[in-house]
């Protein structure tokens, strides 16, 4: 049994919905598919969000804006007549949306997200089911909210992996069936809330589902070739890495490569699941894999720009040291806005971070800290990561741009500069 993961950009038209099924008709295996969101449609269930929270004017184009861009996919994959259970289920998911929409929200705005933005998933999986269903293709169609379970935690659920391995066990076993649909990123709580595991998080369910039902392997459908040593959006000379450890995927998806959701790689290495990143756009082409690596690969540089980052440099006013307990509280407000550091560097009296630049926080991140410390930041830098360096490379990427921080070891080379250049 094998775990197929499709996310947005595989299903965000009706062709990509057709290739899917093409992908997953030529498998030949027992499968669990599990999808994203359609498109960009995460972002538009945002807007709705924020409109709905925050009682703006504009909350039925949001909403319609969402619900006229399935339907458009859906006009397209299905003819008059074998539409009619498609319309249905999805007259019945826009109706809850709009009757969720309905009430006074609740002051938890997490809780809130979580209810809302899961219909994407729960969208893109009735129409792909039903296509798939059109096609001759015999589908169970699952509602992972009620077998993935996680603590109230919205927004970056954690998964309760021993009740879940029973419930998931119970649903996906193959005995009426060998090709399930589901959704990726969602969740549900003991009470049967809807949560989230955190954006990007569909990657982590597909890692998840191949863990608990001990699967072959798990295969991530891209748009790129497979694991790139650079972003082929960027830069011109990049190279498909054709093979991984699993130490060396979770470095570069901590570091800011895109290609997988950091998360993803724990669930599978605990059982040596191999994970394959393959190309939905030429499905002929084998990828690469992520797996366990005895010995020493011999990898290019690899090099990650993770773009929209803050420097923050905190200085006690007092001019006391920077020590763990003064550490582990910087660390606390950080925690608690969900922000998440790239790099540190301390020195006597002054801590320096690099932080996702998040500007609906930032002011008031930026206020917690100023009690006790002066606080300086630079915005508009960029953290530049270079695994397997070489001379070469890092004047290639770094060469006269002004460095403000910079770390090395024996692998790794990493720079924070400025994203204008000098
Ligand atoms: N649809 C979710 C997102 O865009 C989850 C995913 O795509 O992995 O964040
Ligand atoms: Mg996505």
């Amino acid at each position: 049994m094998k775990i197929y993961k499709f996310g947005g950009a595989s299903v965000k038209n009706a062709e990509g919905v057709c290739n899917l099924c093409r992908i997953v008709g030529g498998a030949n295996d027992k499968l669990v598919v599990v999808v994203s969101a359609m498109g960009k449609t995460t972002n538009a269930l945002e807007a709705v969000l924020d409109s709905f929270f925050n009682r703006k004017p504009d909350l039925e184009a949001c909403i319609e804006a969402v619900v006229d861009y399935h339907n458009a996919i859906v006009d397209e994959l299905f003819t008059p007549q074998n539409r009619y259970a498609v319309d249905e289920q999805l007259a019945q998911l826009y109706g809850n949306l709009r009757a969720d929409l309905a009430l006074k929200p609740s002051l938890s705005y997490d809780y809130e997200y979580d209810r809302i933005v899961s219909y994407g998933e729960l969208i893109s999986t009735t129409i792909v089911a039903a296509y798939l269903h059109t096609q001759g293709v015999r589908v169970k169609f699952v509602d992972i909210r009620n077998y993935l379970k996680t603590d109230d935690n919205y927004r970056e659920g954690n998964v309760d992996m021993k009740l879940s391995h029973r419930l998931i066990n119970d649903v996906f076993n193959f005995v009426n069936y060998d090709l399930y649909v589901t959704q990726g990123f969602i969740a549900g709580t003991l009470t049967n809330q809807t949560t989230t595991l955190g954006r990007e998080g569909s990657d982590y369910t597909a890692a998840l589902l191949a863990n608990l039902l001990d699967a072959e392997s798990v295969t991530i459908w891209k748009d790129v070739p497979g694991v790139m040593n650079a972003d082929p959006k960027r830069y011109t000379e990049v190279q498909v890495i054709p093979k991984l450890s699993y130490k060396e995927a979770i470095e570069l998806s901590y570091c800011g490569a895109s290609v997988i959701h950091p998360k993803t790689v724990k669930p599978i290495q605990n059982k040596r699941i191999p994970l394959l990143v393959r190309s939905f756009i030429d499905p002929t082409q084998p990828g690469s894999v992520i797996e366990e690596v005895i010995g020493k690969l011999d990898l290019p540089p690899v090099y990650i720009n993770k773009a929209n980052q803050v420097l923050l440099t905190l200085t006690p006013r007092d001019f006391s040291f920077i020590a763990e307990e003064k550490l582990s509280k910087i660390f606390a407000i950080l925690a608690s806005y969900r922000t998440k550091v790239s790099l540190i560097q301390t020195s006597a009296i002054s801590f320096s971070l690099c932080i996702d630049y998040n500007p609906a926080i930032f002011k008031n991140l930026v206020a917690e800290f100023q009690d006790e410390y002066e606080v300086l930041y630079n915005t508009d830098v960029e953290l530049i990561t270079i695994r397997h360096y070489t001379k070469d490379i890092v004047d290639k990427l770094v060469g006269e741009k002004l460095v403000f921080v910079e770390q090395r070891n024996r692998l790794t080379a990493r720079f924070v500069i400025s994203e204008h250049g000098k």
